[in-house]
């Protein structure tokens, strides 16, 4: 996933990354990615790349209710500004800025968009609010702490 500085025009472009490859051999990532768009508005200002992402990730995921696989799409965005020249570290105000270290060609935007879609998961990630294999799943755990009546027994034993 790399953005070719040399060749990129002056003012606004635009292109569309969707190779899910990296993402899916990335080992950190403990559900499965199937589909990947990233649409990257780029404009171009000397010596300034002001990056704008929206990223669109399709995955398999756990649902933490049921415990079941499901499919969702999770949507982020990113905006970075990428710069040759060190004097716009000091006083930029924007979300993030990233020095490009000089003769380099390319820019990987493989951390930024793993980083944008691994914030884009719920922190309670379920298939929807009324995910029917929790509810199953509820229901079985709860006949199974159903309290025995020997364990209750042997409780008063210990109670005497
Ligand atoms: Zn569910």
């Amino acid at each position: 996933m790399k953005l070719a500085l040399n060749t990129l025009p002056r003012g606004k472009s635009e292109q569309i990354f969707d190779s899910v490859a990296q993402l899916q051999h990335d080992k950190s990532i403990e559900w499965k990615p199937l589909r990947l768009e990233l649409k990257l508005g780029i404009d171009r200002q000397g010596q300034n790349f002001y990056l704008n992402g929206s990223v669109s990730c399709t995955g398999l995921f756990i649902c933490e209710a049921g415990m079941e696989e499901f499919e969702a799409t999770l949507e982020s965005n990113f905006k970075v500004m990428l710069t040759f020249d060190s004097k716009y570290l000091e006083g930029y105000e924007g979300d993030e800025i990233i020095q490009i270290p000089a003769h380099e060609s390319e820019f990987d935007l493989y951390p930024l968009v793993h980083d944008s879609v691994l914030l884009a998961i719920p922190i309670s990630h379920v298939c929807s609010d009324d995910c029917e294999a929790g509810k199953a799943l509820k229901q079985k755990l709860e006949i199974e702490v159903e309290p025995d009546e020997r364990w209750a027994k042997l409780k008063d034993m210990f109670n005497e």
